[in-house]
């Protein structure tokens, strides 16, 4: 007998599950809140959707730290090769940039968006836009169908397949509907919290640099004289703190402490130790020992970045080379490889993914379906799995949509 699987949520996982399902044998209905979909991947890199990475399966696991070992199943059933080859089938060439990181060709998101709708017809989908599922109907622990927020229609089904994303952006229509679904049929939900996200700082003077980026940097975050992690490579100052590559990183672990209070210790010069850069530094000052303090480094600190760093040193910035004491220079030396921030905050609606969610423990991770409920998947982010930057958490909405579609039409 064919199945009738319902799809909730057409993003990245949803849009692949309702075609998993479809060419596995299901007749399949998808649910949309919005009324067009794949609304987050149109946004995603920058409107160039990075949709995978072709990094080998274990050094991609060690780039989802949240829970990515739960992934092992939904990733060797569905690569990131089988997703490559997936989109080329339908006409989307991919092309592969620094760090693995694959993009389509065409540089355009919309693309991919568009190649999935393609397939979804052809597979003989029924799409319904501005449908948002309030409730999974469940008798006997086994789903029955589903109920609506602004409509008095039951929706009978045998399988459903949760997958409505996470809570940033909640522009694009994912406001964490899917863990309140959960909750209800005495799911666990692990706390969600934003990750990748940028970091709100004390400091004012970082809006005087609003839109300078550092590269080759190390950023390490302290709480209580603790250590919580270190990066190195690419950041951004913004007009309320922070951002760029390896502050995203780094904001998984702050945001974990931020009651207890973070700062942020910047080391601009992490190649030289401090024998090598007072040796730099000697050097520099000797060459512009006339020159006043704010044309002396301009070896060593971009041109925006001089009077302020200078500020936070406590030197006049007027003051020639060869005026300083021994203190100032230390002074300089401290700031140039532990420069502080403090952060109070982060931009939660602006987090590229949301880390928690629907607990893993409580997934079969072979078919991704509930170990509570008959007939209940979940695909996506609104599991409590999160990745880095790099095309890792596209890649776990697509595989874990493709597996539950697969096995709800399947089973
Ligand atoms: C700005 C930005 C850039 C990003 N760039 C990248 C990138 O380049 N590479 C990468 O790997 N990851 C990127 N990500 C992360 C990635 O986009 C997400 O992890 C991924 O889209 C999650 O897919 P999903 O299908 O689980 O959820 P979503 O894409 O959020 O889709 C959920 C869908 O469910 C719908 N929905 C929600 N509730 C209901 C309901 N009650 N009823 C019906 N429908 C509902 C929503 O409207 C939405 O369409 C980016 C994220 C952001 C915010």
């Amino acid at each position: 007998m064919t199945k009738r699987v319902a799809i909730v949520g057409g993003g990245a996982a949803g849009l692949m599950a309702a075609y998993s399902a479809a060419v596995h044998g299901a007749k399949v209905t998808l649910f949309e809140r919005n009324n067009i979909l794949g609304v987050k991947v149109m946004i995603s890199g920058k409107g160039r959707c990075n949709l995978t990475n072709i990094k080998e399966l274990h050094e991609f696991i060690q780039n989802i730290p949240g829970n990515g070992r739960f992934l092992y199943g939904a990733l060797s059933r569905f690569s990131n090769r089988d997703l490559i080859e997936f989109f080329n089938r339908l006409g989307v060439e991919t092309k592969v940039e620094r760090g693995g990181r694959v993009f389509p060709k065409s540089d355009r998101a919309k693309d991919v968006v568009k190649a999935l709708e393609r397939a979804l017809m052809e597979a003989g989908v029924e799409v319904r836009y501005k449908s948002r599922v309030r409730e999974i109907v469940v008798e006997d622990k086994t789903v029955k169908g589903l109920v609506f927020y602004d409509q008095g229609e039951f929706f009978p089904c045998e399988k459903a397949v949760v997958a409505t994303g996470g809570m940033s952006y909640p522009s694009t229509g994912s406001t964490g509907d899917g863990y309140d679904m959960a909750r209800k049929l005495g799911h666990t939900v692990i706390e969600p919290r934003p990750s990748l996200v940028p970091l709100i700082t004390k400091e004012e003077w970082v809006e005087d640099l609003q839109g300078l980026t550092l590269k080759n940097v190390e950023v390490t975050a302290y709480s209580k004289g603790k250590k919580l992690g270190s990066q190195f490579g690419e950041m951004l100052f913004t007009h309320y703190g922070v951002s760029g590559p390896i502050i995203l990183t780094i904001s998984r672990s702050v945001v974990r402490h931020l009651d207890e209070g973070v700062t942020l210790s910047l080391n601009l010069k992490p190649a030289l130790n401090d024998e090598m850069l007072e040796r730099r530094l000697q050097r520099d000052f000797e060459k512009y020992s006339r020159k006043q303090l704010k044309n002396g480094l301009v070896d060593f600190l971009p041109k925006r970045l001089i009077p302020i760093f200078l500020d936070i040193c406590g030197i006049d910035p007027e003051k020639t080379v060869n005026q300083l004491t021994r203190e100032e220079r230390h002074k300089i030396i401290e700031n140039l490889t532990g420069l502080k921030l403090t952060v109070v905050g982060c931009m939660e609606e602006e987090a590229i993914v949301t880390s928690g969610g629907v607990s893993v423990k409580e997934i079969d991770s072979r078919t991704m379906e509930s170990k509570l409920i008959s007939g209940l998947y979940f695909a996506g982010e609104v599991i409590d799995v999160d990745g880095y930057t790099g095309g890792y958490n596209l890649q776990a909405a697509f595989s874990t949509g493709y597996l539950a579609g697969k096995s709800a039409a399947l089973s």
